[in-house]
Parts: C-alpha cells; structure tokens; sequence
C-alpha cells in the first residue's frame, strides 16, 4: 500500500489529510500520516481573536489525534527537520516535554508521496531587536501569550503608575488591521468584568506600516474605509515609518523618533520556515518558500508537493499565488485529485487560483473587503454585515472540509449557545 505522508495540519494540510482519509483511508487504498509539531489545530486566521482574548482557543481546536481516527488517517507528533529524498525518509526531532525531559527520541517517517504544508512564519527581516522584544502571531501559543501579557497589563493600569496600555503593531496588513480593532473590542469587553475603572483612553494601539497605506495589498477604497474606521476607534495609524529597531521603550523609526510601547507585535510579512532553504537540495525562492510546478509537485522531485505558504507557485500572468487561507484550501483540493490520479496512472492537472476576493474583519465594528466573481467584472467592495457574513463563512467552508455539513451546523449552534453561557471574552 501507498505511504502518503502530509507534513504539516493548517489550513491546507488538515483539509487535504482529511480529504485524503475519508476517500483513500476508509478503502485501504493508501496509508496516510499527517505529521504536525502541535497537538491541536486552529485556523490561523483566528490567531489575532485568541491574542486579544475574543476567542478560547480551547474550545476552537481540533485535536489532530481524535480527527485521524475519525478520518481513517494516522497523526504523527513531531517536528519535520530533515528530508532524505533518496531513500525517502523525513526526520522527526526529539519529543521534549516542559521541563525538558525527554519523551520520544528522534524518528522517521517513510513516504511514496510527500506533501509539504508547513506553513509561514512572520519575516523580521532581520532588524535588530524585534525577536527578542515583539511577538510574533504564528501559532496559538504566541497568541496566548499576547493574551496574557495584556490582561496583566490591564492589572497593573493605576497601579504602579502605570496610566495606559501602549501597544504597537508593526505591518498594517490583515493581521495588523484585525488585532488593532481586536483589541479595542476587547477593552470594551474587559471593563464589564471588574475592571470599570478602564476605559478606551487607556489603551493606544499604534498601527505601524512602511509603505504609503494601510492594506496595501487590497483596493484603495477598502483600505480608506478600513482607515476611517481604525481613526474612529482611536488607532494611532502610522503610515511611511519605517522600523529599524525594537528595544525595551518601543520602536525606533527611521526618522530617529521612538514609538513608546508595553507590547509589540510584528505582523511585517512572511517567510516559509528557514530550514526549508536547505532541505535536501529542493528548490527555494528568497523567503524559503519550495518552488512548485503548476501540478504542485517540487521543481525537483515529483515525488514531493508543496501547498499553502510554503509553496512558490506562479500565476500565468506573473507574479504568485499570495499566501492565503482561501489558496491553502484550493491547493489541498487539487493535490488530493492529483494525488488520486497518480495512483490511478492518470493525467495530473494543473493549478489554476480563483481569488474571491479579501475581506478585513474591524472586530464587532465592521467589516470590509472585495468580492470578485463571475457575475461582476473585477471586484466588488462589500461592507458591514453582508461582508460579516462572507468573512465567517471563510472559516465555515474550512470547518465543512474538515467534519461535513451536519457537524459545522451543530458547531455552529454550540457556539452561539457559548455566547450565552460563557463570558465574552477569555479572563485567563
Ligand atoms: C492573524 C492572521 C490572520 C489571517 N487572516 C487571514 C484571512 O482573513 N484570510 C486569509 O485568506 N488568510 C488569512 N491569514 C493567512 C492564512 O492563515 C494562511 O495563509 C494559511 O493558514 C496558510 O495555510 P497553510 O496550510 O499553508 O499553513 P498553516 O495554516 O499555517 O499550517 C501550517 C501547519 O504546519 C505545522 N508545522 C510547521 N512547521 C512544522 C514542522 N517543522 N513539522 C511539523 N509541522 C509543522 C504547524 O503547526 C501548522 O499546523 C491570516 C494569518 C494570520 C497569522
């Protein structure tokens, strides 16, 4: 029997194991692993609600283990660190656990077929001082601990003389954009629960971007009526300020002015994981992304496929597809048919991406973005509660990949039940 082994259960990869468990799995007509370094997963782009406490990762996460088995798959705990394309073998590291004992040496995994679904991490660039003095929002842990650090900073407001919370937030895309709204929704929310004394000028969210407008990469008229609404709630927005250092104060700019800050978060772009740069002579880009062909497979080994936003893939007219959910979720798509077409001796087919468009969630204050389709030319701006509706639906559709329609519809209920029962914001 096949060994497919799927490294990585984000957007793209749990979607494609699931897929690939449900149709290949259940038959006995391949074996397939999933391998991820976490226990759980959580959609990533729910990372700046958990950061600023508007969601509980725990009741979010999907526990990779009970998953497989509901899905006829195997999971893997472990960290992928090497890649032996010859005698095709990956190489798991060591199993530690808090205290640095160890619980599994370092393993192996065989393969016939290879998916790479690693995902990204946040790109620094290099400038001095932000990974000792920033967080970086690439996995829920990093998010919780955000979480904490504000609600401890929330303590510690007229004590100490401590008289506001100075946030800063370096890159206004998606990420930078959601979280400043994120986190004046949850102040709103924390001083209903025993912190009266706070209010909204007690927190300054700076929104730190170097190039000439917020969400750059999105049509001028969202990014504008993403700007007003940012002003509205109070956002410090910082356009054409370059960050060339982050120290214990806060951020240096290139203009030698220093933006004051408690707590950093650098949101400044990606990069896929810098290992992949060397991994066993595979073609990379210059954010270690693994270059594909339009089938997805590797440039180099047609044995080993790369997906979401570790993979490189060009469009037809020239550039790449961007690392998005909505790419991740297309791409596991095409690879479980190709992956099923290649056991069957048939034509593999290639990538085409359809962009539906971006939407940028302002919290509880709004919501903007651009729809693109069939039935209008280009792109259409939507606002407010339609354009709501479309950014929940993003995840639903990835929650529908996952457990089907019946389970989305009563996860869906157990969580506006949860709006009732549960406070609206996690204090812990
Ligand atoms: C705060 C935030 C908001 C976002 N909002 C949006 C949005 O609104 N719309 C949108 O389209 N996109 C959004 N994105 C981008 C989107 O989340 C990513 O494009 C998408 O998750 C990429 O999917 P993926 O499967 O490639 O990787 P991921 O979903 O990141 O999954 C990668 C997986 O690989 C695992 N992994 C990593 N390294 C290893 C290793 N060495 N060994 C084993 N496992 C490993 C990780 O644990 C993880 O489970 C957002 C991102 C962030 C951070």
């Amino acid at each position: 029997m096949k060994k497919i082994v799927i490294v990585g259960g984000g957007a793209g990869g749990l979607e494609l194991a699931t897929k690939l468990g449900n149709k290949l799995g259940r038959k006995n007509k391949a074996h397939i692993t999933l391998v991820d370094k976490n226990r759980t997963h959580l959609w990533k782009p729910l990372l700046h609600e958990v950061a600023a406490g508007s969601l509980d990762d725990g009741i979010d996460a999907v526990s990779y283990r009970a998953h497989a088995t509901n899905h006829h798959f195997s999971f893997k705990l472990g960290a992928m660190k090497k890649l032996n394309r010859i005698n095709k073998v990956i190489s798991l590291d060591a199993l530690f656990d808090e205290d640095g004992t160890m619980i599994l040496p370092e393993s192996e995994v065989e393969y016939d077929i290879l998916v790479m679904a690693l995902g990204s991490v946040s790109n620094d660039f290099n400038t001095k001082g932000v990974r000792e003095h920033c967080i970086f929002l690439d996995s829920p842990q990093q998010a919780k601990i955000f979480h904490h650090r504000m609600l401890n900073k929330y303590l510690q407001l007229g004590v100490h003389e401590t008289k506001s919370v100075n946030v800063a937030i370096i890159g206004a895309g998606a990420t930078g954009v959601e979280l400043s709204a994120e986190l004046y929704n949850s102040l709103k929310q924390v001083s209903s629960y025993g912190f009266e004394h706070i209010n909204s000028a007690d927190l300054h969210v700076s929104l730190v971007e170097a190039g000439d407008s917020i969400l750059p990469a999105l049509p001028k008229r969202i990014s504008a009526s993403a700007h007003k609404e940012l002003l509205k709630l109070g956002v410090d927005i910082r356009t054409k300020t370059m960050v060339v250092e982050a120290n214990e104060q806060g951020l240096l700019t290139q203009s030698g002015e220093l933006i004051k800050a408690d707590l950093m978060v650098w949101a400044a772009g990606i990069k896929a994981p810098d290992y992949l740069k060397e991994l066993a002579g595979l073609e990379t880009n210059r954010i270690n992304q693994l270059m594909v062909r339009g089938t997805l497979q590797t440039t180099l080994d047609k044995d080993i496929y790369a997906i979401g936003d570790c993979a490189s893939c060009p469009l037809p007219g020239g550039g790449f597809v961007p690392p998005r959910a909505q790419s991740a979720h297309q791409m596991a798509s095409l690879v479980g048919k190709n992956i099923m077409a290649s056991l069957n001796d048939k034509p593999l087919t290639e990538y085409k991406y359809t962009d539906y468009g971006s939407l940028v969630s302002l919290s509880d204050y709004s919501t903007v973005g651009s729809l693109m389709g069939n039935l209008m030319k280009g792109s259409m701006m939507i606002e407010g509660r339609i354009a709501r509706i479309v950014y929940i639906s993003l995840y639903r559709m990835h929650q529908v990949a996952l457990h089907g329609y019946i389970r989305t519809g009563l996860m869906t209920i157990v969580e506006r039940i949860n709006r009732v029962l549960r406070p609206r914001l996690k204090l812990h």
